[in-house]
C-alpha cells in the first residue's frame, strides 16, 4: 500500500506539473506570437503611410532594432532595404505569399525561417500606390521558434519540478509513515481479536477523519471482545453444566455427526471423547435410537422413549434444536425409578391383598356379634365397625384394582354396549340419585372393544363423582356419540366444579380435592386414578373440563391414537 500510494502520487503531481509546463509555454508563445504580429502589422501600416517616392528608406531602421524594412517593386524586385547587405535585390519576391497576400488586397502575416539569419522571421506586406504605379513595403521581424521557447523553459522547469518532487516525496513519506503506523496498530489490534486475545494499545493520531474511523474500530474492538469474553464464559458455564449432568447428551448435525458429547454420554456408549465429529454409527449400533435419530433429523419428529442399555434402563429424548440443523439426544437413567415403582406398586398389592383377609375376618365376626347382641349401648359400636371395615373393604377394592391394572399384560376385549353399562351404572347408583333429586340422563349408544368390567368400572367412577360431586336437584348427562373416527363418552354434571390448580392433580392416588367431602360420601380418592390406568391401558384418552360453583365434564375418546 505504501508503495502504491507513493508511486501514484508522486506521477500525478509530476504529469499534473508538466502539463502545467506545455500549457503555459504554449500559451506564452501564442501571446508573443501574437504580440509580434500586431507590432508587425502597425509598423507596415506606418511605413505605408509616409512612403513616397523621395522616402530614404535607411530611416526605417530606426523603426525597431530587429525590424527590417523592405520597399519591393509591382515586378518583385527589391527597390530599397533597411538592410541592405542582407538582401540579394535581383532575386523576384512576386511568389513570396505575403507579397501575394498584400497584392490581393488580403495582406496577412507569415512566418518562415532565414537562412541568411537563422531564425525565424516573421513577415507582412501592404500594397502601396506611388504615381500610376505601385510597391510594396514588407516589414518582417525575428520570432524565436516554440523548440527554442521550450529549450530555454526546459532547466529552470526541470529544477523546479525536482525541487517539487522532493518537498512531495518528504512531505508524502511523512504523511504515509503517519497514516501506515495508524493501521498498524490497527491490524495489530484487530489480529489480537481474531486471535480471541484482545490487546488494546495506544493508537497514533493522523488526520481527524482516519482517527474517527479508528476511534470507532478500536471502540468495536473493545465491544467485540467484551461480548467474546461473555460468550467464552457462558460457553464455559455451560460445558461445566452439560458434563456435570447425569444425564447423557450429544448432538448430531445434518450428516449424523456427533457434533456435541457430555461425559455421561461418553460414559453410557463406552467411548473416548475423540468420538466427537465422528459419525453417529460410530457411537451407538442401537436400532431403535438410531431409527429414532434418522426421523427427526429427515423428517423433524421428536420421540420419547425407553431404552434399555448395558442392563441400564433409559428414558430417552430425540428432540430438533429450533432454527438449526441439530437434533438433540437426551438420555435419563430411570433404572432406580423404575424399580421403585415396581417395588411400590408390589407392596401396594401385597398390603392389600394382607389386609383384605383380616378385613373380611373383622366383617363377619362383627355381623355374629350383632346377630347375637342384645345389649343396645353395644349396637352403636357394631355399626361403627361395620360401617369402617365396609369402607376399608372398599378402599382395599381400589386399589387392588390398580395394581392389577398395572400389572395387566393380556386383554381379552369383547364387544361392550356403553349405554347398556351406563343405563346399569344409573340403576346402582339410583340409591343416591334419589336421595338427591338428581335429574340422570344417558343419550347414544355405541360399541366399543374391551373387557367388559373395565367399562363398568370407567363408566361407574365417572358417573359416581358427577352425582357425589353435585348439589341438591342437580343434572348428570351421559352422552354417547359416534363417527367415522371414534366413540366418545361424555360425563357432564352441573356440580360444584373444581378449580383449575386442582384440575391436574385430581388422578393422582388419594388425591381429594375436599377430604371431609369425599369421605362423606364414601369416596377412596381411587376413583379416577383407576378411570386413568384403564385408559391408558387401552390407549384411550381421557380429558377433564371444569369450572368451579359451575360443573365438570369428563371425556373418554376411544381410540387407540
Ligand atoms: P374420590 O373417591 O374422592 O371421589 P376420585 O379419584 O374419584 O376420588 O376423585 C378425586 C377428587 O376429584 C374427588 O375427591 C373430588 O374432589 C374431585 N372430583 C372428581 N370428580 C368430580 C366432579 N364431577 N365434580 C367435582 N369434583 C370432582
Amino acid at each position: 500500500m505504501k508503495k502504491r500510494l507513493f508511486f501514484y502520487t508522486t506521477y500525478i503531481i509530476f504529469l499534473g506539473l508538466l502539463s502545467f509546463f506545455v500549457a503555459s509555454v504554449y500559451i506564452t508563445y501564442t501571446n508573443n506570437l501574437n504580440i509580434a504580429k500586431n507590432m508587425i502589422m502597425e509598423i507596415t501600416q506606418i511605413c505605408a503611410e509616409f512612403y513616397n517616392e523621395n522616402t530614404d528608406i535607411s530611416s526605417f531602421v530606426k523603426v525597431g532594432n530587429d525590424t527590417r524594412i523592405t520597399v519591393i517593386s509591382s515586378e518583385g524586385t527589391v527597390l530599397a532595404d533597411s538592410r541592405p547587405l542582407d538582401i540579394n535585390a535581383a532575386e523576384n519576391r512576386l511568389d513570396r505569399p505575403e507579397i501575394r497576400a498584400a497584392a490581393s488586397g488580403s495582406p496577412e502575416t507569415y512566418s518562415r525561417y532565414s537562412e541568411t539569419l537563422g531564425v525565424d522571421l516573421l513577415y507582412y506586406a501592404l500594397k502601396v500606390n506611388v504615381g500610376d504605379s505601385y510597391v510594396f513595403i514588407r516589414a518582417s521581424i525575428p520570432v524565436t521558434k516554440i523548440e527554442i521557447f521550450l529549450n530555454r523553459s526546459l532547466p529552470p522547469f526541470i529544477f523546479l519540478i525536482s525541487l517539487f518532487a522532493l518537498l512531495c516525496f518528504i512531505f508524502i513519506r511523512a504523511t504515509v509513515n503517519r497514516i501506515v503506523e495508524q493501521f498498524g496498530s490497527i491490524e495489530r489490534i484487530l489480529r489480537s481479536l481474531s486471535g480471541g486475545e484482545y490487546k488494546p494499545e495506544p493508537i497514533p493520531e493522523s488526520y481527524e477523519e482516519i482517527n474517527k474511523i479508528t476511534r470507532e474500530i478500536d471502540d468495536i474492538s473493545f465491544i467485540l471482545q467484551s461480548s467474546f469474553d461473555a460468550l467464552r464464559d457462558e460457553k464455559t458455564k455451560l460445558h461445566y453444566i452439560l458434563n456435570n449432568i447425569s444425564d447423557g447428551l450429544f448432538v448430531v448435525n445434518g450428516d449424523k455427526d456427533i457434533e456435541l458429547i457430555n461425559t455421561a454420554a461418553l460414559g453410557i456408549f463406552n467411548v473416548t471423547p475423540d468420538i466427537t465429529e465422528k459419525n453417529l454409527n460410530y457411537l451407538v449400533y442401537d436400532k431403535m435410537l438410531t431409527d429414532a435419530v434418522e426421523e427427526c433429523v429427515t423428517l423433524l419428529k421428536s420421540t420419547l422413549f425407553e431404552l434399555t442399555l448395558n442392563g441400564r434402563i433409559y428414558l430417552v429424548t430425540v428432540k430438533r434444536l429450533p432454527d438449526t440443523e441439530l437434533t438433540m439426544v437426551v438420555l435419563s437413567d430411570v433404572t432406580e425409578n423404575r424399580e421403585n415403582a415396581k417395588r411400590r406398586e408390589e407392596f401396594f398389592a401385597n398390603a392389600s391383598h394382607e389386609l383384605k383377609t383380616p378385613l373380611t375376618a373383622i366383617k363377619g365376626f362383627n355381623e355374629l356379634t350383632e346377630i347375637n347382641n342384645r345389649d343396645e349401648n353395644l349396637g352403636k359400636y357394631i355399626e361403627s365397625i361395620s360401617r369402617e371395615t365396609e369402607r376399608m373393604l372398599t378402599l382395599i377394592g381400589d386399589m387392588l384394582k390398580i395394581s392389577e391394572l398395572e400389572n395387566t399384560k393380556d386383554i381379552k376385549p369383547v364387544p361392550v354396549s356403553l349405554s347398556k353399562v351406563a343405563n346399569e351404572t344409573r340403576d346402582i347408583l339410583s340409591t343416591v340419585i334419589n336421595e338427591k333429586s338428581i335429574i340422570f340422563e344417558v343419550t347414544g349408544d355405541a360399541v366399543v372393544e374391551a373387557e367388559q368390567h373395565h367399562i363398568y368400572e370407567l363408566v361407574k367412577n365417572i358417573a359416581e363423582n358427577a352425582v357425589r360431586y353435585n348439589n341438591q336437584g342437580g343434572k348428570v348427562l351421559i352422552a354417547i356419540e359416534e363417527n367415522r373416527k371414534a366413540v366418545c363418552l361424555t360425563v357432564s354434571d352441573d356440580g360444584i366444579g373444581i378449580s383449575p390448580e386442582e384440575q391436574t392433580r385430581i388422578f393422582e392416588r388419594f388425591y381429594r380435592v375436599e377430604k371431609s367431602r369425599s369421605l362423606r360420601n364414601g369416596g377412596t380418592g381411587l376413583g379416577l386414578s383407576i378411570v386413568k390406568h384403564i385408559c391408558a391401558l387401552y390407549g384411550w384418552k381421557l380429558s377433564l373440563k371444569s369450572k368451579l360453583g359451575l360443573g365438570t365434564e369428563v371425556t373418554v375418546l376411544f381410540s387407540d391414537n
